[in-house]
């Protein structure tokens, strides 16, 4: 059962996975990135800066000595073009640097770059963890979403594109390519430049034996996380039809299926709060949401088979 990894050998480790330095358009250096991450308290980050040919197709690994704080190799990768005409972009973490650029040398539209599910399917066959970013931001629709055969995740939530331009969110596509019958993780990121305060956002709790590159990667593979903005999830079970969620205080708990379907509880500082899961009778997928005092939220991934 897709939530047992809470109760799993180890520990929650903190992380940021999409992340801008100098090497591409952010304005710090990657060894202050990765200060600016550890100062918050953050176990873990990726930088991944935009691989494309007027970078140099960076892939940001700075030589640091900070104890407990790993640095995973990724990049943003692009290549054209989504429905819209507009670029794809796509977070790879685990990206060695013998990967094969796609023919993207900037920012412009280009028919001569690679296709998506040839860029994606090379991205897995490499073992990185592929995601989809800030499909609010530039218009993703389901129809990009299902082209895409080889991907891990999507963002739920997208940090600087919330406070660049109130366009952050994932939820609508994410759940109509769910409702499609597609099996896709969530993360939430700050896609952090530090030009402006657009970073500490958003972020996943990966449960894993221990902080290394190679551990956490295989943890976000195996989905053996949760996204938030603020509140934690302590443990969640399903057993004999209910649902038995445990978390940091928080105002309300929804469990959201397929279509319209969804279940909520309601109350002050809320701890723990148990569902009957005939009141979801598709049984389809669920995924569930708790939002906090301030409006921060935290999403797990979806379940299938429950
Ligand atoms: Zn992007
Ligand atoms: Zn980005």
């Amino acid at each position: 059962m897709a939530f047992e990894f809470f109760n799993n050998n180890g520990k929650f480790f903190k992380g940021n996975l999409h992340g801008h330095s100098d090497l591409s358009d952010g304005k710090l250096t990657p060894k202050e990135v990765c200060r600016s991450y550890v100062k918050k308290g953050y176990d873990f980050i990726s930088i991944t800066d935009h691989f494309l040919g007027m970078f140099n197709y960076p892939i940001a690994v700075p030589e640091l000595n900070i104890e407990n704080f790993t640095v995973i190799p990724g990049a943003e990768l692009h290549t054209s073009k989504m429905g819209n005409g507009e670029l794809w972009h796509m977070l790879a973490l685990g990206l060695n640097t013998k990967f094969a650029p796609p023919p993207q040398p900037n920012f412009l539209i280009n028919n001569k770059s690679e296709d998506i599910e040839s860029l994606s399917l090379r991205l897995s066959e490499a073992g990185a963890f592929v995601s989809l970013t800030h499909p609010e931001w530039n218009g993703m629709t389901l129809q990009d979403t299902l082209k895409v055969k080889k991907v891990h995740a999507i963002e739920i939530y997208n940090h600087g594109c919330a406070i660049e331009c109130d366009r952050g969110s994932g939820i609508a596509v994410l759940d109509q390519a769910l409702n499609q019958g597609k099996h896709l993780n969530i993360i939430a990121t700050d896609d952090s430049h530090f030009h402006i305060d657009d970073a500490f956002g958003g972020w996943v709790m990966v449960k894993s034996e221990v902080n290394s590159a190679a551990s956490i990667l295989e943890a976000l593979k195996n989905g053996n996380y949760y996204s938030s903005q603020g509140p934690d999830f302590k443990n969640i079970k399903v057993k004999e039809g209910q649902l038995e969620v445990s978390c940091s205080p928080v105002e309300k708990i929804i469990v959201s299926g397929y279509g319209s379907a969804s279940i909520y509880k309601n109350k002050s500082d809320m701890e723990a709060a148990v569902f009957n899961l005939a009141l979801l009778p598709q049984k389809k997928w669920l995924r569930i949401t708790l939002i906090d005092k301030k409006g921060n939220r935290a999403w797990t991934n979806p379940i299938y088979d429950y």
